[in-house]
């Protein structure tokens, strides 16, 4: 579309969807999915099921971006070109439209605006298009060495209230009950637009700055808590920027551009009802439905074509006026969520979107201002603000009280716009005037017209009626005149025929003698072709006839060596005949010798054969006899032996029963010597005691005597000795004792150890002898026992050996008479064999007999056959030869006569040809005849034949083709009298024709 249709037709709303990922609250309730995005397709599908009733809902944008689209997708694709039109000069809005928590301000402005921009400039992933917008902005302008100024302002749109974003911290910290409840005016501009009065414009200088700005913005943000989410914010807000760039024009002067961008993050589109707004926030949300509501109202206006557009129905349509529906591009960012639990609102702003794309916008950049101008304006601006704060200071102004002031300020703004609208309704009606006025005019210009039409009309009619009354007349002559031009018609159509006729004749005539000559020339030339094609034939005859010659007298020679070479054949046929006669006959011969050895061969086998079983059955019998006494005897020792072995069983049996008894009685005799001897053992340990016992008491006897006696000694001595060495003696004697008692007592107490232990060795050996003899009595008893048993089980043994003894006996006997038995079975199976075999020899013999006979019979019946086909062979042989001879002979005769048929047909040939050319001479040259012209045909002319037209131009014209003619000059609705059309109408009726 070039610029000028862009500029007449309109451009449509840009649309572009997106939809937020998954939160992690949604995440962790597992809510199901119902948004897909299809960025490729710029589709957006909506799917529910209700009752089991799957609906699919499908969108198409202008762009989609999914869940996973970054921020700088978002900015590169849909924002750039928008920026790139700000810089040209044009206004641009942006608005971010959608459900609390779908991400609005997550792409207007961005999660990370308190992370400064990166080192060398770059921007955190996470930025929104507010900040990406505003270094796009710088960097375009650096990169373009352009002097510039960019400003920017940042609002809110509260309860239908605007506050400043950007004012100066101080004031804001000391009048904000104020400001809450004066908040900024909205007025008109006096150029259509609105401004807002007191908004703090911030010159920016560089991109980084941004972020302060945002920050000191959104802090002052009002949010409140709702169901839906506690960071949701429940107001508009319009960040702008603003851009003049300085532009030097050839002459000299310099033109200002200057460029606007809007960035609108609306409040959550949610329903009051549904964002569970409550007591003091009621009026609040019915606020920003206020807003809402109307935005909806404005561009359902605006879709629909209607009239009037309720764009002074709330703040914020009267703010963004310009961008919906105006000379502002715009662009709609609508935020959604992939959850189930937002589908109704998500299928509400899908829809809300989808109608906003058919809104069209007429964009327009903003007129180039001259500096001087701009400069100029600026200056009566600052005139204008000088006076103001002067009246101010020196309160020399009008002083009206606020109240007042904002009262007659509305009453003002509400005339202004009456006015405005009045002057709209006198503007139709001074349009609908005119339009009238210009009806009028024309219905007076058509009734002059008309008067003059009726006339003119008048005057035609008399002279029609006088006309009338002359063509009357003229049609009587007429009728006569038309009879007379038919006959002439009809005559010259007669003549024209003749005229054609005599011509296609005089053509025929022509075309003959053409043909006649040409007939000439091909004669001629035909007799001439003939005379050359029948020399031709005469010596292809020639050639034909001595080519014949030839191949006959091949024909013969061939006949002649094939009679030779057939005889050759013949002769050397018959002599193979014969040897192979002897040669069949000596291998007959061959084959009845080879017969005959071998009957004479088989014969002596047979012989042999019967000769050798006799022996066989002969050897067999000897051989079995031999055996038979052989085994007799076998048998016989066999049985003695058996015998025998009882024998030296039973005496076996005696003599162990003997010795077993023996050793049993021996047994018995240890053991009652074992018995006597641990008696006696019992005895001694007995006497062992008691001698320990009274070599105890003697040995304590005799220590108490030692005792005794050493005591009385010492007594003695002591008496003796107490006189002289009474106290040192005393102790020494003292001493002594003391030492011969421990002395003693360790000599006692070493006796009665000794007697202890000797009593325990006693008592121990008495104990061991008691138990000896306890054991080997039962021993002896267990003895007794088993060898009782193994008597016992000998004996049973020893019958069992004499059973089965008897058994081998008898098993003997048996086995000897069936060895008997098998002897006699053999020799009688030999007997028969011999005797069969016998047989089978004989027979054999015969048959080898009859075979000799019929081989000889069969042998005489070959020779005779032989003999006799050979015979009729060469009688064959010999038939056909003769008969050969016979066809050769014919052929030649054949050859011959074929030869002398060849010599009359060449002669008749040469005949025939030289009749030909005679004949063809004679009826070309003299039969074939020319014509001869007499000169008497008559010559062509071309006689004049007076023209259709002209006899037609005599014929009056019909009746009703006259009517036809004249009314068609003389239409109803033209009086005037036109001329009459001359080619129908050549000449009056009955004028003189020449
Ligand atoms: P709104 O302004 O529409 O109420 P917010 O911009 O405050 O919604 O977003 C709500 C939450 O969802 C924020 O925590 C934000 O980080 C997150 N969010 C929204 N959109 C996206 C997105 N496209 N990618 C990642 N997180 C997002
Ligand atoms: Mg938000």
């Amino acid at each position: 579309m070039s610029g000028r249709q862009e500029k007449e037709k309109g451009v449509n709303v840009q649309v572009l969807l997106r939809c937020r990922p998954f939160s992690d609250d949604e995440l962790r309730s597992n809510a199901p999915q119902v948004v897909t995005c299809n960025d490729y397709q710029r589709e957006v599908a909506v799917s529910q099921n209700i009752a089991g009733k799957h609906i699919d809902r499908v969108f198409t944008f202008d762009k989609v971006f999914g869940p996973s689209a970054q921020q700088r997708d978002l900015y590169d694709q849909a924002v750039v070109p928008i920026v790139n039109e700000v810089l040209e000069g044009f206004n641009c809005t942006i608005f971010a439209y959608g459900q609390t928590g779908t991400g609005k301000t997550y792409t207007m402005e961005g999660e990370c605006k308190r992370a400064k921009s990166g080192l060398n400039g770059e921007l955190p992933q996470e930025a929104g298009v507010i900040p990406r917008a505003v270094k796009q902005i710088f960097d375009t302008l650096e990169g373009q060495n352009a002097e510039y100024s960019v400003k920017v302002t940042f609002l809110e749109l509260y309860n239908e209230e605007i506050t400043d974003l950007l004012a100066p911290e101080e004031i804001s910290k000391v009048a904000f009950e104020e400001k809450q409840k004066k908040p900024l005016p909205l007025m008109e501009d006096g150029k259509g637009g609105v401004l807002v009065r007191g908004l703090e414009e911030e010159i920016v200088t560089s991109a980084s700055e941004i972020f302060t700005l945002l920050e000191r913005g959104s802090s002052k943000r009002r949010t409140a808590e709702t169901l839906l989410n506690k960071q949701s914010s429940r107001s508009h807000s319009l960040f702008s920027i603003t851009i003049h760039i300085k532009e030097p024009t050839p002459e000299g002067e310099e033109l200002i551009k200057c460029g606007k961008l809007n960035l609108v993050d609306l409040a959550g589109s949610e329903n009051i009802s549904r964002s569970g707004a409550r007591e003091g926030r009621a009026r609040e949300a019915g606020e920003i439905n206020k807003s809402l509501l109307t935005l909806g109202r404005v561009i359902s206006a605006l879709v629909e074509h209607l009239g009037h557009i309720p764009y002074r129905d709330s703040k914020l349509t009267r703010l963004l006026r310009d961008s919906l529906g105006g000379r502002t591009k715009t662009c709609i960012i609508a935020t959604v969520s992939p959850a189930v639990h937002c589908l109704e609102e998500t299928l509400s702003t899908l829809d809300y979107a989808h109608r906003a794309k058919h809104i069209k916008n007429k964009p327009e950049v903003n007129q180039k201002m001259m500096k001087s101008t701009l400069l100029k304006d600026l200056q009566g601006e600052i005139d204008r603000l000088k006076a103001e704060v002067y009246a101010a200071r020196e309160k020399n102004g009008v002083y009206i009280p606020k109240e007042r002031y904002y009262q007659e300020e509305s009453e003002r703004k509400e005339m202004a716009d009456q006015i405005e609208q009045m002057g709209l309704t006198i503007e139709t009606h001074e349009k609908q005037l005119e339009e009238l006025q210009e009806k009028y005019d024309v219905q007076v210009r058509h009734c002059s017209d008309l008067s003059t039409k009726l006339a003119h009309t008048e005057r035609n009619l008399l002279e029609t009626s006088r006309l009338l009354a002359n063509t009357e007349e003229e049609l009587k002559k007429l009728r006569i005149e038309n009879a007379l031009s038919q006959q002439a018609c009809a005559l010259r159509s007669d003549l024209e025929k003749a005229l054609k006729d005599n011509a296609s004749l005089f053509d025929k005539i022509g075309r003959e003698d053409q043909l006649h000559s040409e007939n000439r020339s091909v004669v001629n030339s035909f007799q001439s072709e003939l005379s050359q094609q029948i020399g031709c034939l005469r010596s292809i005859v020639a050639n034909s006839m001595s080519q014949q010659d030839e191949h006959l007298q091949c024909v013969g020679k061939l006949c002649h060596s094939f009679m030779q070479t057939h005889d050759k054949v013949v002769k050397k046929l018959k002599k193979k005949l014969t040897n192979t006669r002897t040669v069949y006959a000596s291998h007959i011969e061959a084959l009845q010798n080879v017969v005959r050895l071998h009957k004479s061969n088989s014969i002596a086998g047979l012989d042999e054969m019967s000769t050798l079983a006799s022996s066989n059955a002969q050897s067999i019998e000897d051989y079995l006899a031999s055996e038979g006494v052989q085994a007799a005897a076998v048998f016989d020792d066999l049985r003695n032996a058996l015998s025998a072995h009882q024998g030296e069983m039973a005496i076996f049996a005696r003599e162990l029963r003997q010795r077993f008894n023996s050793s049993s009685e021996q047994t018995k005799q240890i053991s009652d010597y074992t018995d006597g001897f641990l008696c006696k053992l019992m005895d001694q340990s007995q006497t062992i005691q008691n001698h320990v016992m009274g070599v105890d008491n003697i040995q304590m006897n005799s220590i108490a005597d030692f005792q005794k006696a050493y005591e009385e000694q010492c007594k003695s001595e002591a008496d003796k000795l107490v006189a002289d060495i009474s106290n040192l003696l005393s102790n020494h004697i003292l001493r002594q004792k003391e030492l011969v008692n421990t002395r003693l007592d360790v000599l006692r107490e070493a006796a009665v150890e000794n007697r202890t232990f000797m009593d325990g060795q006693v008592s121990s050996l008495e104990n061991i002898t008691t138990e000896a003899k306890r054991k080997w009595k039962e021993f002896c008893v267990q003895a007794g026992s088993e060898a009782k048993d193994g008597a016992d089980y000998s004996a049973a043994k020893h019958c069992r050996m004499e059973i089965l003894l008897q058994q081998s006996v008898t098993n003997a006997e048996s086995a000897f008479q069936h060895c008997k038995k098998t002897r006699d079975s053999v020799n009688e199976m030999c007997t028969e064999h011999v005797s069969s075999l016998s047989t089978l020899v004989r027979d054999a013999t015969e048959n080898i007999e009859q075979h000799d006979a019929e081989i000889d019979s069969a042998r005489t019946a070959a020779e005779q056959d032989v003999a006799t086909n050979s015979q009729d062979i060469l009688q064959h042989i010999d038939g056909m030869s003769a008969q050969e001879r016979e066809s050769v002979s014919g052929i030649v005769t054949t050859v011959e006569a074929h030869t002398k048929t060849l010599e009359t047909f060449r002669e008749d040939h040469s005949g025939q040809a030289a009749v030909m050319e005679n004949k063809s001479q004679e009826t070309f040259q003299q039969r074939f005849m020319d014509y001869d012209p007499t000169g008497t045909t008559p010559m062509r002319t071309e006689p004049e034949v007076p023209s259709k037209g002209t006899i037609e131009s005599l014929r009056a014209m019909p009746m009703e083709a006259l009517v036809e003619e004249f009314r068609e000059n003389n239409s109803y609705d033209s009086f005037e009298v036109k001329e009459l059309k001359p080619s129908l109408i050549p000449r009056p009726p009955l004028a003189q024709l020449n």
